[in-house]
C-alpha cells in the first residue's frame, strides 16, 4: 500500500482532533471550530484553518501543533492555509466543545461579540448574580468575572 492510499481526509482529520487548543487544553482544534476544510491537491493535503482572533498568541502555536502531529504521523505534504474571511466567530464551536468548556470551568460564549458587563453564568454554581471584573482575563482571549454568590472568579472565553 502506498502513502497515498492510507492517507486520506478522515486520517488528516483524526489527527487534528488531537490537536489540543493551547490556551484550553481540553478543547481541540476541531472543537474550537477553526479547521474550515481539509483538501486532498496534486501537491498533498490543504488544511484550512481561520484563527480565532488575530492579538491571540495561540494562533502561531497552534499552526506548529498541527505541523508537529502531521509529521508525526508521516504526513509529509502538506500546507497550512489561512482563511481570514469570514472571520471566526464562537458561534462554530462544537456543543461538544461548549460543554467541555464549561465542565473546564471557564463560561463558555453565549453571544459572539460579546463581553456582557454581568449575568455571564457563573461555572462553579451556575448563578448568573456575576460581574465583570477585567476585560483582559489570563490571556487576552478571556474576561475575568467574579460571582457574587459563591464568590469564585472565572474566566470568560470572548475570542471572537
Ligand atoms: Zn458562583
Amino acid at each position: 500500500m502506498t502513502s497515498t492510499t492510507q492517507h486520506t481526509v478522515e486520517f488528516i482529520y483524526a489527527i487534528l482532533e488531537t490537536v489540543a487548543d493551547p490556551e484550553v487544553p481540553v478543547l481541540s482544534i476541531l472543537d474550537l471550530g477553526i479547521v474550515r476544510d481539509v483538501q486532498l491537491k496534486d501537491d498533498g493535503f490543504h488544511i484550512i484553518i481561520t484563527p480565532t482572533y488575530s492579538g491571540c498568541p495561540a494562533t502561531e502555536m497552534i499552526q506548529l501543533q498541527i505541523r508537529m502531529a502531521l509529521l508525526e504521523n508521516g504526513i509529509q505534504h502538506f500546507q497550512i492555509v489561512h482563511r481570514l474571511s469570514p472571520a471566526w466567530t464562537t458561534d462554530w464551536m462544537t456543543e461538544a466543545g461548549k460543554q467541555k468548556l464549561q465542565a473546564y470551568g471557564i463560561a463558555p460564549p453565549e453571544k459572539k461579540f460579546a463581553i456582557p458587563e454581568d449575568g455571564v453564568t457563573c461555572p462553579q454554581c451556575h448563578s448568573t448574580n456575576t460581574r465583570l471584573v477585567s476585560a483582559f482575563g489570563s490571556t487576552a482571549c478571556k474576561a475575568l468575572y467574579q460571582c457574587s454568590d459563591c464568590k469564585e472568579p472565572f474566566d470568560y472565553f470572548k475570542c471572537h
